[in-house]
């Protein structure tokens, strides 16, 4: 039920100041009206989280798996409701949301088995050696704790699998950690439905109300003082670049520094080896052009850089591209922001003298439609130029003519950290492929090889991260299972007696976590 309230634990609030969604296909406001929360309503749900978290980190972990599939479950009861709300709210099409919202229910029950295989709570456990000389050692148990409650800030090109119940949400939940969620502002109604489902499967649980709020504005001030409030312990995020790096100034300047997780921005540069260019040219041309595409290029792995060795192979596959892109549909981008970045993006590029427009997608009527684009330029002038090397959040892509290998090193060399790198490659190519590998691992936080960046497993090997700008943090990933390592930290005790031990670390092991003794799995 949408009836623009936010949550503050269990409570449905409503105050006198509101704003609405947008429809980005047609700027039409949307009801309802949604209730704008003031920095006080910040407080009340960081101090609910606050008396929440440690009932809630004790939890047993099939307590917690069971409460994930509910949430779950109930985000799957909503029904259509939830698809229409969320193709309103965004212009993204039914099959993209009916999937995202399979994702979004898929890594929840993904990490109640992680819970349930218990590798996440690290028990470990050195024995006492009482006799050893010249020092007797004490007995050292080691087990993980939520780091505490975490603000979680949804993302707008992803208003199901990386919103409010996405990923961050997930992880931090299944870690131990109440959540205060901060809803974007682009999709409130979608962020009310699954809000609700959230605190529906608290109550239903058994769980402290303050596991869970949702906070709901259009206006910076909420954010920051979600991440400014004491009682916030780490923050996950994914937007743009300004957006993540104000956060994490904030986060700084706290008496009390904490972690933030931003995602921000990402070319996902792309290696076309001569072997495979010279195989299929064309076919790459098409694909690498679906790949861009894709959701009007509103993904964080869009692949924005495309470099190769300058030559007729290339060209055929600048050709097949451009074909391929001018017949590009225009898509409604998510909102008219976003919209308006991307063009003024395409524009700066386009009229950047050391590049050429090599094609722009067809031009469409209607508010907000994001036209594709595709530009060219040579290694020496990408590398002179840094600013062709930053994200155009869109479909917007530049192919970059290098005349040696040692340019394709030198341009990757110059490059920002990135999500994704990705190789085209032949069996003749591997030689050539080699020494770029240390490079691209020190750049990126995935690499893969014949297949297109965008399209993101959620899994237990993924890695959805990378150095700086990719991230502000590359120890971690925000998709997969490793995602719950984020929101956790150890904790040590040492010849603490039995009886005053926590269960996962207690001598009889009642949970059946697995562990590892004196160095070895038991
Ligand atoms: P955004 O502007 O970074 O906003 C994301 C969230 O952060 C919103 O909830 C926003 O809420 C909040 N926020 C932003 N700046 C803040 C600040 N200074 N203090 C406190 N809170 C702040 O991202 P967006 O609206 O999704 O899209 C804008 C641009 O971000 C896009 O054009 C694109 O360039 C980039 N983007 C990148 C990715 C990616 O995956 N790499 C994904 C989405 C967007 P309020 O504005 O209400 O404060």
């Amino acid at each position: 039920m949408m009836d623009g309230s936010f949550l503050i634990g269990a409570r449905a609030v409503t105050t006198d100041e509101t704003f609405t969604g947008f429809d980005p296909a047609t700027n039409e406001a949307l009801d309802p009206p949604f209730s704008v929360a003031t920095v006080d309503h910040v407080a009340e749900a960081c101090r609910l989280a606050d008396e929440a978290f440690d009932t809630y980190r004790e939890t047993t972990p099939e307590a917690r798996a069971a409460f994930l599939e509910a949430i779950a479950a109930n985000i799957e009861a909503i029904g259509d409701e939830l698809i229409v709300r969320a193709m309103q709210e965004s212009g993204l099409p039914r099959p993209r949301l009916e999937g995202e919202r399979g994702r979004t229910a898929g890594q929840l029950r993904l990490f109640a088995r992680v819970l349930r295989q218990g590798r996440w709570a690290g028990v470990t456990i050195d024995s006492a050696l009482p006799e050893r000389q010249p020092l007797p050692r004490a007995d050292l148990r080691q087990r993980r704790i939520g780091v505490g409650p975490v603000a979680v800030f949804g993302a707008s090109n992803f208003p199901l699998a990386f919103s409010v119940a996405g990923g961050d949400t997930a992880s931090a939940l299944a870690a131990g950690c109440p959540v205060v969620v901060k809803g974007h502002p682009a999709h409130p109604g979608t962020s009310a439905l699954v809000g609700q489902a959230i605190r529906d499967a608290v109550a239903a649980s058994g769980l402290p109300e303050g596991v869970f709020s949702l906070v709901q504005g259009p206006a910076n001030e909420l954010g920051a003082a979600l991440v400014a409030d004491p009682r916030i312990k780490a923050v996950g995020f994914t937007g743009s670049r300004g957006g993540g790096l104000a956060l994490v100034n904030i986060a700084n300047n706290r008496p009390e520094p904490i972690p933030v997780y931003a995602e921000m921005s990402s070319v996902n540069p792309v290696l076309l080896f001569p072997a495979a260019l010279a195989a299929r040219a064309e076919a790459l041309g098409k694909a690498y052009v679906g790949s861009l595409t894709l959701g009007s290029g509103q993904f964080c792995t869009n692949p924005g850089i495309v470099l190769a060795l300058a030559g007729p192979d290339l060209d055929r596959f600048a050709a097949t591209a451009a074909d391929a892109l001018a017949e590009a549909q225009p898509q409604v981008m998510l909102t008219s922001g976003i919209h308006a970045n991307y063009d003024r993006g395409v524009t700066e590029i386009a009229g950047h003298g050391a590049v050429e427009t090599l094609a722009r997608g067809a031009e469409g009527t209607g508010c907000n439609r994001g036209r594709a684009a595709l530009f060219a330029t040579t290694a020496a002038n990408f590398i002179a130029n840094p600013e062709l090397a930053h994200e155009v959040f869109g479909a917007a892509s530049i192919i970059v003519r290098a005349d040696n290998l040692d340019e394709v090193a030198q341009v990757l060399t110059a490059m920002e950290g990135q999500l994704t790198a990705t190789l085209h490659l032949d069996d003749a190519d591997a030689e050539l492929a080699r020494p770029l590998i240390p490079l691209l691992e020190r750049k990126a936080g995935r690499i893969l090889a014949n297949g297109w960046p965008t399209g993101v497993e959620v899994s237990y090997a993924m890695v959805h991260g990378g150095p700086f700008p990719a991230t502000s943090d590359p120890r971690s990933t925000s998709v997969g299972t490793a995602a719950i390592e984020r929101f956790l930290r150890p904790v040590c005790y040492q010849d603490i007696p039995d009886v005053l031990l926590p269960a996962p670390v207690q001598q009889a092991n009642p949970l059946g976590l697995p562990r590892i003794i004196d160095g070895d799995p038991e």
